[in-house]
């Protein structure tokens, strides 16, 4: 007999519904749920092999300890007293800012992942935590957290309504999307065009979205920033400019008008590689439209100037008046959002030992890692143990080589991990996590930044096996552990503590909705047992669409949420300014000091000259998930992926036949890769795609050992956006020769 299950896909941003048919604890197909309420069927190639993954026989079942250079299975509790013996004489004797974290992107996809681990941070209580996010989006919440008060409030593109869609450094045909949660980007990009709107792509690349799009406009890696200056100072001069009903509700308007002076799509041509009147010409469509959203992703995060175009994105909203309406970029409003204090946002709340880069949202950059563990000056501080959850740094973050070195020398490492991989292989104990259809699913991360208001609980599909515990019970007895608890320590008295103190903190905050109430009597109100379920429902019931404990009979809760297998939609996004500003001052700030001071930086780069030479850029597949899903055979099967994209011109320059191998070399490393050649890419610009590199002694990957690839971070140098310490990865020089 076989049974149908329905749960939404965790592998990325796309939130799709799955329609999982198995038989007892074995996957026969997956296909999408065409009655999901925001995917509708949509399903990519990766969500269909979540099956794979869990039968994969590499993925671990056991934690394993590492004896005399090799990992050996033990028990759970073997491994937490190897933890426990090794890990409480490094913090007696150095402290907890000896013990780095590193948190992979993996986590924001688990309701474990998101909640458990700032759990076990309290209870270490170190500063250095390290995360994907610096490798990413970190400049999208600096500029986010500058100008609307919250990093995590990030305005989407509205797409299913605009009229006018400006995408910069995306490529959401083969990524599904990132910072603006949509399923069916080809579809909802092919409605926009039907519907008589336009879509414009700038990237240095024809990417697979521009292909799709009304106009491809190629651009120089890492000049975005320039490019989108001038597109506001055209709009100023021009005397274009519109906050629409955002009027009274923003400040730095002129600021911002004097910032942009400057930058004229004349200055800015030749870096970007743009003619000014292509420049002039979008910035009056955008001006024009009758609704319209600029978007801009990695390839503009992942840049020297990252915080400066994100910033610039943001503005361009506001200052042709499509931030928060209808068609423009808007804020969703997730079911389990709760209040937020307008505080506002700082940076550089503490510095990097070594390189004095700025703390950013309670992380530092991951760039500097392997400084914090290799290097002894200046002063006490050095890591000496890290942990690792979900993340394989070692081929996801800059110069890897000498992370791969730094976490080598490191006296004790831990890591939670599905696999045996490159990073893990440092590990000496590593703790299995589970397989994503054996845990509970709610996108924590995504529905708050959801193109439509959507919200969708998956049960777990299978049980873990006998004896395994949770992710949130893995990740509360290392705290315990880290705490000075032990091992030991009872995890549901430990557990009802932190619900508790969730439950005590809402109830005294005037702005939740159950403030004033009795605390246990919520907390016995409460269903979903202990661990991330109990958190939902109360989160949900406290959420802008929730039962308020019984405020509101219809609202929403997690019975509700388990009694929709295919999601609850919540309708499309609403304005919801100046209420969701948590700026100090309650406006929108345009020009936030901070991002007016690195003005003069950006206005230097206009002076650069080309001078020949390659720059790398990154590239997406819709097979590939980072480096999550090499070890599944299907995904990694059929032409290689791993190629040196470069323009047929250069190839043919250099002497360089398709196929053939090239040597790529920065400062950092190098790299012998096969060529692809293609008239898709600019000349002097060459692509890798990134998280690959599965060629590492120690890692246990049998399927993604055969076609390895070639890391990409090697090549990158560990140079940072100063303002977000986001790490650089596109726009690298690089040398490129025949092999
Ligand atoms: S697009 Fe993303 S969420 Fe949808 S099936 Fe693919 S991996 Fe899963």
């Amino acid at each position: 007999m076989t049974s149908t299950a329905y749960r939404s896909c965790p592998l990325c941003e796309a939130t799709c519904g799955l329609e999982i048919t198995h038989r007892d604890e074995k996957v026969i197909r997956i296909r999408g749920d065409r009655d999901d309420v925001f995917s509708h069927g949509y399903i990519c190639p990766k969500g269909s092999t979540l099956g794979k993954l869990d039968e994969d026989p590499d993925r671990l079942r056991s934690p394993l300890v590492k004896r005399d250079g090799k990992h050996v299975p033990v028990t759970w509790d073997e491994a937490f007293a190897v933890i426990e013996q090794r890990l409480t004489p490094i913090l007696a004797e150095h402290g907890s800012d000896s013990v780095g974290v590193y948190l992979g992107n993996p986590n924001v996809h688990s309701m474990s992942g998101i909640l458990y681990p700032r759990v076990m941070l309290r209870m270490l209580r170190t500063k250095a935590i390290f995360s994907a996010s610096t490798v990413d989006q970190m400049p999208k919440h600096v500029s986010a957290g500058l100008m609307f008060g919250h990093p995590d409030l990030i305005p989407v593109p509205d797409i299913d309504r605009t009229a006018y869609l400006l995408m910069l450094g995306a490529n959401p045909l083969e990524s599904n999307g990132s910072l603006a949660t949509a399923p069916d980007w080809p579809g909802r990009l092919e409605a926009i065009r039907a519907r008589g709107g336009r879509v414009v792509v700038v990237d240095p690349r024809r990417t697979k979205t521009a292909a799709a799009a009304d106009q491809h406009l190629p651009i120089r890696p890492g000049t975005d920033a320039l490019f989108l200056f001038a597109l506001a100072n055209v709009l100023f001069e021009e005397g274009l400019t519109d906050l629409g009903d955002l009027e009274g509700h923003v400040a730095g308007v002129e600021e911002v008008a004097v910032a942009v002076e400057a930058f004229t799509p004349e200055v800015v041509a030749e870096a970007c590689g743009i003619d000014s009147a292509e420049t002039r010409r979008i910035a009056c469509e955008l001006a024009a439209a009758d609704s319209a959203a600029v978007y801009g992703r990695i390839g503009t995060h992942t840049a020297e100037f990252g915080t400066m175009a994100s910033w610039m994105v943001d503005v361009l909203n506001v200052i042709t008046g499509n931030l928060d309406r209808s068609g423009g970029a808007m804020f969703s409003n997730a079911a389990h959002e709760q209040p937020r204090a307008r505080r506002g946002f700082q940076v550089g709340r503490w510095m990097s030992r070594v390189r004095n880069l700025p703390e950013v949202r309670g992380e530092l950059p991951v760039a500097t890692l392997a400084d914090e563990i290799l290097e002894p000056e200046p002063g006490p501080g050095r890591l000496r143990a890290m942990i690792t959850i979900a993340g394989n740094p070692v081929l996801s973050t800059p110069d890897s080589d000498r992370l791969d070195e730094a976490l080598a020398s490191l006296e004790l490492m831990v890591s939670i991990d599905l696999y045996l991989n490159e990073t893990t292989r440092h590990a000496d104990v590593i703790l299995p996590g589970a397989s994503p259809l054996r845990r509970p699913h709610y996108d924590f991360a995504f529905s708050q930044l959801s193109v439509r208001n959507v919200a969708n609980y998956s049960p777990a599909l299978f049980p873990l096996p006998e004896g395994t515990p949770d992710e949130w019970q893995i990740l509360l007895r290392l705290g315990a552990v880290l705490s000075g608890q032990g091992p030991a320590a009872d995890l549901d008295v430990l557990d009802d503590g932190v619900f508790g103190l969730m439950v005590g903190s809402a109830v005294a905050d005037p702005s939740s909705r159950i403030h004033g109430r009795d605390p246990e009597e919520v907390f016995a109100a409460t269903g979903g047992g202990r661990g991330p379920e109990r958190m939902l429902d109360f989160l949900v019931r406290t959420g802008p669409y929730g039962d308020g404990y019984g405020t509101d009979p219809d609202g929403l809760t997690l019975r509700r949420l388990q009694a929709s297998p295919h999601g609850i939609d919540l309708g499309p996004l609403r304005p919801r300014l100046p209420d969701a500003l948590c700026t100090p001052s309650g406006m929108v700030e345009l020009a936030p000091d901070l991002l007016l001071a690195d003005v003069s930086r950006l206005l230097a780069a206009t002076n650069r000259k080309v001078n020949g030479g390659f720059v790398l850029i990154g590239r997406r597949d819709v097979r590939s998930n980072n480096s999550w899903m090499h070890n599944i055979d299907v995904l990694v099967s059929g032409r290689e992926r791993c190629t040196l994209q470069i323009n047929g011109d250069d190839a043919r320059r250099l002497g360089v036949a398709p196929g053939q191998m090239v040597k790529v070399s920065s400062p950092a490393g190098m790299l012998i890769v096969p060529a692809e050649t293609t008239a898709d890419i600019m000349p002097g610009v060459v692509s890798l795609p990134h998280g690959w590199g599965h060629d590492l002694e120690g890692a246990e990957l049998s399927v993604a050992s055969v076609r390895p690839g070639v890391n990409s971070n090697r090549l990158s140098t560990g140079a940072t956006d100063p303002i977000s310490g986001n790490a650089v990865l596109n726009g690298i020089r690089v040398e490129v020769v025949p092999a």
